[in-house]
């Protein structure tokens, strides 16, 4: 499954975050810098209400939702990119994975540390922003030479796109952009998406702001969470709002429980299912369903991916054999209470090798063995 780096500076809520997300104690929270050392891995499940609903009309016995990992990542503090703290650790740790969530601490709160000093959540994520984007640019720089050799000797085709894409991501980096601003104002160009991502830049990885608010703010997010929100939107990132500390009680409460303290508190669902819907689409996910008797199961593909392909998260026998995709929207399967229905008012459909599989289809392939 795809990886969700949670980075942030140290005491801004990430591991209360991790442990909510993860509903394990296991990446400890302490009111200390650098608590967390080794990278906490946890899988958490994407919360899809459909699956429920289809489960009901099929009748299947168990629900098996998609999946995403979220990794807790060591405390960065200013320099890292030069070493300073878990610095190298830290940047190798990110590059691992697919996209980033920034936790900015928007809540005030005495009691705990701020390794700043001060709460400013903008100053936050203008340093671990800085450190990364230092370490895109020295990475950069120290492979240019090198393969601007190769592309003017000529012939090294590879080598004269890696060194137009580099150019481009220095031009951001230079004026203190991160690399994705490059990708997202469509300098690069859509066919060079796979060399671009083979350049592993820390700062052209999705990236979604977490505002961590005080409980309080939790519905309605806080003056420090909206100026979060509005520079995501200029880094072109998306953000989120969420306390970290009421998730992790919601957490620890069992089903009725949470209802009851999801209303007192004005939220028509946990923040974590938010975060974690965001987090999945910012990697370019979604998911088709198979039902049955026994399981109704949600699938994670690319938004894009084809019949095929969908087929081949199954299986790769599935996607070898491919024959065809039966296929019902969502909607059509609910509107017509299931399968039967679909099929007697013509929303049955049969799919070839180039259907472009789209998010909530229901589906069943057909393949030779
Ligand atoms: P990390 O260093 O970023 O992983 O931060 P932690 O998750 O360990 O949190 C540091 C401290 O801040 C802990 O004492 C948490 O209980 C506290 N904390 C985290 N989130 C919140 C929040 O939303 N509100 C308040 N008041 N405290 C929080």
């Amino acid at each position: 499954a795809l990886k969700v780096a949670i980075v942030g500076l140290p005491n801004v809520g990430k591991s209360t975050l991790f442990n909510a997300l993860t509903q394990t104690a296991s990446a400890q929270a302490a009111n200390y810098p650098f608590c967390t050392i080794e990278p906490n891995t946890g899988e958490v499940a994407v919360p899809e209400p459909r699956l429920e609903v289809l489960a009901k009309i099929v009748g299947s016995k168990e629900i098996i939702p998609a999946r995403i990992n979220f990794v807790d990542i060591a405390g960065l503090v200013r320099g890292a990119s030069k070493g300073e703290g878990l610095g190298n650790q830290f940047l190798a740790n990110i590059r691992d994975c697919d996209a980033i969530a920034f936790v900015a601490r928007c809540f005030v709160d005495t009691d705990i540390t701020h390794v700043e000093g001060r709460i400013d959540p903008l100053a936050d994520l203008e340093i671990i922003e800085t450190e990364l984007m230092i370490a895109d640019l020295e990475s950069l720089e120290k492979r240019l030479p090198q393969l601007e050799k190769r592309a003017k000797s000529g012939g090294d085709k590879d080598a004269a796109l890696t060194v137009s894409l580099i150019n481009a991501a220095l031009a951001e980096l230079r004026d203190g952009r991160p690399a994705r601003v490059a990708y997202e104002k469509g300098k690069i160009s859509k066919e060079d998406t796979k060399a671009w991502e083979m350049l592993q830049l820390l700062t052209s990885k999705p990236a979604l702001y977490v505002c961590n608010v005080d409980e309080a703010s939790a519905s309605t997010g806080n003056d420090l969470s909206e100026i979060v929100s509005k520079r995501a939107a200029a880094d072109h990132a998306k953000s989120v709002v969420i306390s970290a500390q009421i998730e992790s009680e919601i957490a620890l409460l069992d089903a009725d429980e949470r209802q009851e303290f999801l209303e007192t508190l004005g939220l028509e669902e946990p923040g974590l299912n938010r975060l974690i819907r965001e987090a999945y689409a910012l990697l370019g996910l979604q998911s088709y369903f198979t039902v049955g008797p026994k399981e109704a199961r949600a699938w994670t593909i690319h938004v894009g991916d084809t019949a095929p392909q969908a087929a081949g998260v199954i299986h790769t026998d599935f996607e070898k054999g491919f024959i065809r995709a039966e296929t019902i929207a969502y909607e059509d399967f609910v509107k017509f209470n299931g399968e039967a229905g679909a099929k007697e008012n013509g929303k049955f459909r049969q799919e070839g090798k180039e259907y472009i599989v789209k998010d909530g289809d229901v589906m069943n392939f057909r393949f030779n063995v």
